[in-house]
């Protein structure tokens, strides 16, 4: 029978959570669902100073709102909690009282000063710096020294010689590493807190971890890993290091490539959908061309076989569009509640309103359906409908207004816009065409001081769309004022 696949998504809660943890999240989170298995929810606080709860909260907060669940781990518990690092160390101290015991592992009483000695002494002779094993074997008086000096140790791995490891890797195949290249390192520190390396090792076997799924800045540490599995006699999990994610000029992602946090998205309006959507394309690809999918789809479609070894490119653009597909699907009430924080926030509506000024919102907010990738877009695309005081786009926007036929064409509107019975885009179309037909000109010699007149602008949005929301006494008066501004008298 085949073993359960349990895998783990163990993020350090040390600042806020990166889309490149998202993304890992995401590939264990497929993988699990796809095969039946489980996924564990594992926080890894060892480093005191950088970890905090509120991380650990929003790091939570992230996978649900992508939509993630799990199976064990913090709150929802499991039969191998406790989930959070700093919970666990009596089960930590169990096995490093035994690698001790067994002469596996040592007492190392070297300074922070001294080990920098050792270091530079050995970048000075070219070679590899690591810990060359000073106290491997010390003596009981040299340890009762140290000791007396007040000195506190840390515990060191001994590391075996001459080894090869050999890793089978989902994604990369076989990654051979020499165990030469690799000093005795540190597995305690000397406040007795365990290091990544160990604690990983102790809880993935212990947790009963089938597949360890993680980035790929990860391989390096697989070896050390590895030879731990053997000291302590644990069944190793099979491993999967997924590629670094490089932003579009193809060096590692960073904030100057944008956002990098997922709150960072969800603040600009982006949908779970969308952001799962272009994760899962981050180094993995389908058989097909498609790229479009939801949740379910890549449940279907998912498999490690499919992640590809080369770094993932994050390419904002391609994001834009996945998200600009989502956004489009939303129903108008949807539309409206994601547009409705950035119309808040940029002054164009308080939250509270209701009634007619309520469905003017709702209708405003509704024409930047097509035209936005996320929500935070949404206020830029509406401005012309809270902003009567602009000026011309440039001089060839003014220049339009110049026209001889521009006094007719402007005159007629003003007259026979009043005497509308309703004002919506069938009635305002018509208009338009009525206009046309008098004076006998091009439909762009028609639409086009008009659109200037009203917006300042040479594009944007069907007039027929924008008069009705501007509504006949606010368009008439934007006309006014810029033919005022551009010297026409009618
Ligand atoms: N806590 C590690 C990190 O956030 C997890 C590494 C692993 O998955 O083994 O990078």
């Amino acid at each position: 029978m085949s073993k359960e696949v349990r895998v783990r998504f163990a993020p350090s809660p040390t600042g806020p959570f990166h889309i490149g943890g998202a993304r890992s999240a995401l590939f264990n989170w497929l993988f699990a669902r796809k095969m039946g298995g489980k996924l564990i929810l594992r926080i890894e606080d060892t480093d005191l100073e950088r970890s905090s709860r509120e991380s650990e909260e929003n790091i939570k907060a992230a996978l649900k709102w992508l939509g993630m669940d799990w199976d064990e781990g913090i709150d929802v518990g499991g039969p191998y909690g406790p989930y959070r690092q700093t919970e666990r160390l009596e089960l930590y101290k169990k096995y490093t009282e035994k690698l001790l015991a067994e002469g596996k592992a040592y007492y190392c009483y070297c300074t922070d000063e001294e080990l920098e000695e050792e270091r530079q002494a050995l970048i000075k002779e070219g070679k590899m710096p690591r810990y060359m094993g000073k106290c491997s074997h010390l003596t009981p008086e040299q340890i009762a020294a140290y000791e007396a000096e007040g000195r506190k140790p840390t515990v060191r791995f001994r590391v075996p010689k001459d080894e090869q490891i050999h890793i089978h890797d989902m994604v990369r195949g076989d990654v051979v590493f020499e165990s030469n290249g690799i000093g005795d390192f540190v597995i305690v520190k000397s406040d007795g807190i365990p290091t990544y390396n160990y604690a990983v090792v102790i809880d993935d076997a212990s947790m009963h971890i089938s597949h360890v799924i993680r980035a790929e800045e990860h391989l390096s540490n697989t070896p050390r890993q590895c030879l731990l599995y053997d000291a302590l006699g644990f069944e190793k999990p099979t491993f999967g290091h997924i590629s670094l994610i490089l932003g579009k000029d193809h060096t590692k992602m960073s904030k100057r490539h944008g956002a990098t946090s997922v709150d960072q998205y969800r603040q600009l309006g982006y949908l779970p959908a969308g952001i799962n959507n272009f994760l899962a394309l981050l180094g993995w690809a389908p058989n097909s061309e498609q790229e479009i999918f939801s949740l379910e789809e890549l449940i279907h479609e998912f498999s490690m076989e499919h992640v590809a070894k080369n770094p993932a490119v994050f390419d904002i653009d391609k994001l834009n569009w996945i998200n600009q597909h989502y956004m489009r699907q939303l129903d108008a009430d949807a539309f409206f509640e994601a547009a409705k924080p950035h119309m808040i926030a940029a002054g164009y509506m308080t939250g509270e309103e209701d009634g007619e000024k309520l469905a003017w919102l709702q209708k405003v907010v509704a024409t930047a359906k097509e035209h936005v990738s996320f929500a935070a877009q949404i206020p830029a695309c509406v401005e012309m409908y809270f902003n009567d005081e602009f000026s011309f786009e440039n001089e060839d926007a003014a220049a339009v207004l110049k026209a001889e036929t521009v006094p007719t064409v402007i005159g007629m509107l003003l007259e026979e816009l009043p005497k509308l019975e309703t004002v919506d885009g069938a009635s305002v179309k018509a208009l338009f065409k009525s206009i046309q037909k008098t004076t006998k000109l091009k439909g762009k010699d028609v639409f086009m001081p008009i659109r200037v007149a009203l917006t300042g602008n040479q594009h944007g949005p069907e007039l027929a769309e924008m008069v009705p929301l501007l509504g006949i006494e606010r368009t008439a008066k934007r006309i006014r004022a810029s033919l005022a501004k551009a010297g026409i008298t009618l």
